[in-house]
C-alpha cells in the first residue's frame, strides 16, 4: 500500500523519514512475520505515529505487532516528556493490561487426573465475563484507595505478601497516580469489578514448563522443567476503558490544533506540559494501580482454589509470584537519546518492558539476570518466559513483544471456528478449557494467533528479550 520498507539489518526494517514525519519508523520482524502485516493497517499506523510531536529515535513495531486503534498493538514510541506529547490511543483502552506468572512446587504429575476438578473450581471461584462481580465488592472509598496505593492496598488488606510486591513492575504502585482526576463514572464502573478477569482475550491458565533454555536464569526465576505455573492475563476492566475513552475525547476537544496536524484522529495527543497531559497521566497511573490489584486479587483467589483442590496450604505449594508486567502503559522514563539523557513518555501498547541485567528498576532478586518478561502464546500453543536483553535499551527503549499477536479479527474467527470443536481439539491435547461462551473460545482459537515461537525467536535474535523457558497449557478459564 505504498509504504517503503528498507532493510537495515536482519530482522530490522525501516520506514524512512519523509514529509511530516518527525522520525523514521522501524519494524522488528522476520520475513514470515512481516508477511502477516502486509495487508492490514499496521505499517500505516506505525508511520502515522511518527507525526506525533517529540517522537525520539524511531517509532517501533514489535515482532508480534498488528493493527490497533490508531497505533499498532505491539507499538512502542518514546516521546519527549518536556516538548512532545502523550497519546491515550498509543497506550490503549485496557490500561495496564498485563500478565503475571505464579510458580509452584507442583509437577505435572501432581495435577494430571485433577484437571477437570481444577478447571471447574477455578471457573466457579474466579469472577469472569462481562457482568459485574469481583473478588471484592466495595464502595468508592475502596476504589480510591486502590487507585492511589495499588498493591500497597492489597498488602494492607491481607490479599498480598511482601514478596508479591517485590516481584511486580514498580512494586505494584505508580507514585504519580491521581485518583482525583479519575471520573465518578470510571470509579463507579470499577467498584464491583475488583478481582475479575473480564471477557474475551483475558484468561487464567494453569501451565506446565516444557523447556528450559537458559538454566542460570531459570534458576534465578525458580523455573524447572515439568513444573506447574499459573499465568493470569487481564487489565483494568471498565475503569481503565472509561479513563481512556474520556481523555481521548477531552484531548480531541482541547487540542484541535495538534489533532489537525495528525494523519489519524485516533492518535489524539495532549502536548507535554499541558494540564490535560498531567491529568491524563495521573488518571492513567491510577488505572495502572487498579489493574495490579485486579491481578493480585485473582492470584489470591487462585491460591485458595489450589489449597482446596490439593489440600495443602499455598505457602506449602510455594505459590509465589514470579513477576507481574504491564503491556499497555505509558511511563516517564529516562533514556539515552544520541548520547543525552532525556525524559520520555515511553508508550508501550501491546509491548512489554524488558530491562536488562543491572538496570536499577529490575527487582533485586533478578537484577543479575535481567527482568522477567512473560509472553503468552495461545491456549493451544506454548507461552514463554524471557529475560530483558542487553540490546533492549538501545533498540526498543527497553521493550519486547507481548504475545503471539492476532492474525485474524474476532468476526473472521467466529466464521472460521466453532467453540465446541476447538475445545474438543484441545482436550485431545490434554488442555482443559472452560469459558463463559463458545463464541469466546472461537474468537480466541489458537488459529487466530501468529506463531509465538517465531515472535520469540526474533526477540531473542535481536537481543531485546532472551528466551528462558517455554510452557504449555494444562487448563484455561476465559471470560
Ligand atoms: P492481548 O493483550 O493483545 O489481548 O493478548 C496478548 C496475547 O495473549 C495474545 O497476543 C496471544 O498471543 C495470547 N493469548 C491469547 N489467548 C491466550 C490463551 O488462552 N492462552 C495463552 N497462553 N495465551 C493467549
Ligand atoms: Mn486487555
Ligand atoms: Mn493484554
Amino acid at each position: 500500500d505504498g509504504i517503503t520498507l528498507e532493510r537495515v539489518e536482519e530482522y530490522v526494517w525501516e520506514i524512512p523519514q519523509e514529509g511530516e514525519m518527525n522520525a523514521p519508523a522501524r519494524v522488528l520482524a522476520s520475513e514470515a512475520l512481516l508477511d502477516e502485516i502486509s495487508d492490514d493497517m499496521t505499517l500505516e499506523q506505525l508511520k502515522n505515529s511518527t507525526h506525533l510531536p517529540g517522537v525520539q529515535k524511531y517509532a517501533i513495531c514489535m515482532p508480534d505487532g498488528h493493527q490497533g486503534y490508531g497505533f499498532p498493538v505491539g507499538g512502542v514510541a518514546g516521546i519527549d516528556a518536556e516538548n512532545g506529547c502523550i497519546s491515550p490511543g498509543a497506550v490503549g483502552f485496557d490500561i495496564n493490561c498485563g500478565v503475571r506468572m505464579m510458580t509452584t512446587n507442583l509437577t505435572y504429575a501432581d495435577v494430571e487426573g485433577h484437571e477437570e476438578e481444577l478447571v471447574e473450581s477455578l471457573f466457579a471461584n474466579i469472577p469472569s465475563g462481562l457482568g459485574g462481580g469481583g473478588v471484592v465488592e466495595s464502595g468508592i472509598d475502596t476504589v480510591e484507595a486502590i487507585l492511589e496505593r495499588g498493591m500497597d492496598w492489597a498488602l494492607e488488606e491481607g490479599y498480598a505478601v511482601e514478596d508479591d510486591l517485590a516481584h511486580c513492575e514498580d512494586e505494584g504502585r505508580r507514585p504519580d497516580a491521581d485518583p482525583g482526576v479519575v471520573s465518578q463514572k470510571a470509579k463507579d464502573r470499577g467498584k464491583n469489578q475488583i478481582g475479575s478477569l473480564g471477557s474475551g482475550n483475558h484468561f487464567l491458565e494453569v501451565q506446565r514448563v516444557t523447556d528450559v533454555f537458559r538454566e542460570d536464569v531459570a534458576d534465578a526465576y525458580g523455573l524447572t522443567e515439568d513444573q506447574i505455573v499459573v499465568l493470569i492475563h487481564c487489565g483494568s476492566r471498565g475503569l481503565g476503558h472509561q479513563v481512556c475513552t474520556e481523555y481521548t475525547r477531552e484531548v480531541e476537544q482541547a487540542h484541535p490544533g495538534l489533532l489537525d496536524r495528525l494523519p489519524d484522529k485516533e492518535l489524539a495527543a495532549a502536548p507535554a506540559g499541558s494540564q490535560l497531559a498531567e491529568e491524563y497521566y495521573g488518571a492513567m497511573c491510577a488505572a495502572i494501580n487498579y489493574a495490579w490489584v485486579n491481578r493480585q486479587l485473582i492470584m489470591h483467589r487462585t491460591r485458595e482454589v489450589f489449597e482446596r483442590v490439593f489440600d495443602r496450604s499455598w505457602e506449602d505449594m510455594e505459590m509465589d509470584l514470579l513477576y507481574d508486567v504491564a503491556h499497555n502503559i505509558a511511563k516517564k522514563e529516562i533514556h539515552d537519546v544520541e548520547g543525552e539523557e532525556r525524559e520520555l513518555y515511553v508508550h508501550r501498547k501491546g509491548a512489554t518492558r524488558a530491562f536488562p541485567a543491572g538496570h536499577p528498576e529490575v527487582p533485586s532478586a533478578y537484577r543479575d539476570v535481567g527482568q522477567p518478561v512473560i509472553i503468552p502464546g495461545s491456549m493451544g500453543a506454548g507461552s514463554y518466559v524471557l529475560r530483558g536483553g542487553e540490546a533492549s535499551l538501545e533498540t526498543t527503549f527497553g521493550s519486547t513483544a507481548h504475545g503471539a499477536g492476532r492474525t485474524m479479527s474476532r468476526t473472521q474467527a467466529k466464521n472460521e471456528f466453532w467453540g465446541e470443536d476447538v475445545q474438543d481439539d484441545l482436550e485431545e491435547q490434554k488442555v482443559y478449557v472452560k469459558a463463559q461462551s463458545g463464541a469466546t473460545v472461537a474468537e480466541e482459537a489458537p488459529g487466530v494467533y501468529k506463531d509465538v515461537d517465531e515472535v520469540v525467536r526474533v526477540s531473542d535474535e535481536l537481543g531485546i528479550g532472551d528466551t528462558v523457558a517455554r510452557t504449555f497449557p494444562v487448563c484455561n478459564i476465559k471470560g
